[in-house]
Parts: C-alpha cells; sequence; structure tokens
C-alpha cells in the first residue's frame, strides 16, 4: 500500500482523537525511523520519553524475545518469576520499599490518586468521603475521566462530564498557594516536575524544595508524576533531584517499558503502599513477566550506558547550541537535561508548521501546546545526531 493509501484505511476506520503529522514510519533503530519509501528521519520526540533508550534497543529486544519464548502473562492470580526481581531492581535504584506495577501512565496516576485516598482515611484519618487531593493548573496526567476531572484544559474535559469530586487546582510554581490551599482533609499534592505537556514548563528554582518542606509540615503527601520526566529525561535519574525533593510517591511509566512494551509503577514506602490489601487494586496485565523482564533490562541498559549523565552533558550542549541560534522568531528555550522546549513567538503562528518544515528536512517533533516545539530525542543520541538536528532546526528558525 502507498502512503495515502495507509492514511486513508487508518483514518477511516479510526476514531479521530490524533491529529498526527503525514509521515508513516515502517521501521526504526535508535534515534532514526525510516517510512514506507526508506526516507530516514531523526527522533526528536521519543513517543513522549517512552523511547528513551532508542527504537528496539537490542538488549531489550533480546530480553523481549527471550521471554516470549518462555511466558508471557500469567496475572496476578499465579506468581511469575520475573516480576520480584523487577521490582527489587527498581526499588534498590529509586530508594523506595515497595512498587505497584501497572500498565500505562494514566494507571499509575489512578493507583497513586487511590493510594493517597484510602491513606488519608486510614493513616491520616480524614473522615470518609472528605479527602482532597491538590494539583496544578495546566498539568497534565492521562485522560481517564478521574484524571480529566481535575485537568485545567478546557479541551481534555468538554463533553466528558460528570466529573469526580474531590480535587483542588492551584497554579503551579507557586509554593504559597499550595500553603493557602492546603486543609486538615487534604491527602495529597499531585504533580509534575516540569510540566512537559503543558509546554515544558520549568517551575522556579526552589519551588519542589518548598513544596516538599510544606507537604511535609501538613503532613500531605508528596506525589510526583514523573512518567515523562523520570529515568534520566532531565539530566538526572529523577527531576525531583534537581532539588532533593524526594516525593512520598513516584509515579513512572514511559521509558520504563525501554520502548518496547507498555510498563509503568508506583513507587511508595510499606506505610503508604500497606493500604492496598488483597482485591483493593489490580491490573490483568500489570507485572506480567514478559513486562516485567523487559522493564528490568531497561533499567539495567539505563545504568550500563550511563543514560542519566549523557541527557545532562547532551541535553546543555543542546539547548546552549539553541541558545546561540538566537532566532528571532523564538520566544524562549526551557528545559533540563534533554527535555526542551522551543516556544515560537506568538505573532509567528502556532508551532504546528514549523514541525511540518523540521519534518521535511528529516527532523521528526511535535508541537506542545499550540507555541512550543518539544524536543526529546532518544537519551542514545550523539552529539553528531544533535548537530546534525541542529543544522535543520537553524535552517527552520533562521
Ligand atoms: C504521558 C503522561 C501520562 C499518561 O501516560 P499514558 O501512558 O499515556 O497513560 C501521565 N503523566 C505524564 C506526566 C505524562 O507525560
Amino acid at each position: 500500500m502507498s502512503r495515502e493509501e495507509i492514511i486513508k484505511l487508518t483514518d477511516k476506520y479510526s476514531a479521530h482523537n490524533y491529529h498526527p503529522l503525514p509521515v508513516v514510519i515502517a521501521k526504526g533503530e535508535g534515534v532514526w525511523v525510516y517510512d514506507l519509501e526508506g526516507s530516514k528521519y531523526l527522533d526528536l520526540l521519543s513517543a513522549y520519553s517512552a523511547l528513551s533508550h532508542g527504537h528496539r534497543h537490542p538488549k531489550i529486544i533480546g530480553a523481549l524475545i527471550e521471554q516470549a519464548g518462555k511466558l508471557t502473562i500469567t496475572s496476578r492470580a499465579f506468581r511469575n518469576e520475573r516480576m520480584g526481581s523487577f521490582l527489587q531492581k527498581l526499588c534498590r535504584l529509586s530508594g523506595y520499599e515497595k512498587a505497584l506495577p501497572m500498565n500505562t501512565g494514566t494507571e499509575a496516576v489512578e493507583t497513586a490518586l487511590k493510594a493517597a485516598r484510602k491513606w488519608g482515611q486510614l493513616r491520616k484519618g480524614i473522615p470518609e468521603n472528605k479527602g482532597e487531593i491538590i494539583v496544578c493548573e495546566n498539568n497534565f496526567h492521562g485522560r481517564t475521566i478521574t484524571v480529566i476531572s481535575f485537568s485545567s484544559e478546557k479541551q481534555y474535559r468538554l463533553g466528558f462530564g460528570p466529573y469526580t469530586p474531590g480535587f483542588k487546582i492551584i497554579p503551579y510554581g507557586d509554593a504559597a498557594a499550595l500553603e493557602e490551599a492546603v486543609t486538615e482533609n487534604t491527602a495529597a499534592f499531585l504533580l509534575e516536575p516540569i510540566q512537559g505537556e503543558g509546554g515544558v514548563l520549568v517551575p522556579p528554582d526552589g519551588y519542589l524544595r518548598e513544596v516538599r518542606q510544606i507537604t511535609k509540615k501538613h503532613n500531605v503527601l508528596l506525589m510526583l508524576d514523573e512518567i515523562q520526566t523520570g529515568l534520566g529525561r532531565t539530566g538526572k535519574l529523577f527531576a525531583y533531584q534537581h532539588e532533593e525533593a524526594r516525593p512520598d510517591v513516584l509515579i513512572l511509566g514511559k521509558a520504563l517499558g525501554g520502548g518496547v512494551y507498555p510498563v509503568s509503577a508506583v513507587l511508595s514506602s510499606a506505610q503508604v503502599m500497606d493500604v492496598f490489601t488483597p482485591g483493593d487494586h489490580g491490573s490483568t496485565f500489570g507485572g506480567n513477566p514478559l513486562a516485567s523482564y523487559v522493564a528490568e533490562v531497561a533499567l539495567d541498559v539505563l545504568e550500563e550506558e550511563k543514560l542519566v549523565q549523557k541527557s545532562k552533558e547532551l541535553g546543555t550542549y543542546f539547548q546552549g547550541e539553541l541558545e546561540k541560534m538566537k532566532s528571532p522568531l523564538v520566544w524562549e528555550i526551557r528545559g533540563k537535561g534533554l527535555l526542551i522546549g522551543v516556544e515560537i513567538k506568538k505573532e509567528h503562528g502556532p508551532a504546528r508548521p514549523f514541525c511540518e518544515k523540521l519534518m521535511q528536512l528529516g527532523l521528526l517533533c511535535k508541537e506542545t501546546h499550540h507555541q512550543t516545539i518539544r524536543l526529546a530525542p532518544p537519551l542514545v543520541i550523539t552529539k553528531r545526531e544533535i548537530d546534525w538536528a541542529l543544522e535543520r532546526l537553524a535552517e527552520v528558525l533562521n
């Protein structure tokens, strides 16, 4: 089938809940993807960080194939040999006592919300059905009814009510607003250390540290959604480490699946996690042996290839070179590590046409929040490949 035929077929049978760029990707390897005609593109989106290890990392694919030849799914009705070892690896790496494995990011967020509500009742003594969770404006935590119930993005919510109650929205980056919003019924504060979907918004220096102090003072769980920022993306293993604001609950997804399989997890102390007892919560696929082995090896690769360090060094280089371009079209460049947002000035129109031009030059990226081009390549990218991207970015931004 031709490109046009594939696009037509896909659009005929799929719900129209996305507006993808008109490129049909047929193959991927490392930071590169190839379309049907064999033209190559540098992947600067990495599936929103799910591809931090690059496309088809040989060691992770090896784990997938090895496990697929043995055992794939068991359900949690039985035990498998892989889940414990994966969770041990994850807990040791992150310094948490316990983990609960799920599949998608949104499910992990939902899991954290359930943990917070039940913790609030059982451990903090919040009356039944009174628990509140504070979140931030401009957040992105997923797409379920509950999660969009506390979105401030009109389009995410419109038509999907009635909404789940129990959430309070405060401005992002404003610690005083948190102090003001906390009540005796507040169970948790949920936020992203950098708002990725919101447009790669970095909060003011010291914000996370302050948030940590305020939540501690009021016995409120600090829950960080590091689904996009975690596992090296921002130049630290976790973005909260830029400010030592270790959360009570850490939510991971995306890169945890090594670019081949959906794997997410919630990490916390035994004191929080033990609110779950058999039957309280679950997932048919969560913690399955295929997912567990793939994720465990993805964590190995992260360490072996020093991807966190690479993200820090190459991110600084990439961002610095973008600044040096002094593009008259750019309002601001921001980000940490290899999570970079290039915001186009309003008078030069939205970011989408820029992404279309970049695609024609062999760079795949996606606009986020109208004005911003997100640059988030696989962490396995090299300096030479960044230079290749920079040449093309210069062409479009100058
Ligand atoms: C992608 C993302 C989610 C949702 O993850 P899914 O796997 O798409 O359900 C939640 N929070 C953040 C910060 C994300 O970037």
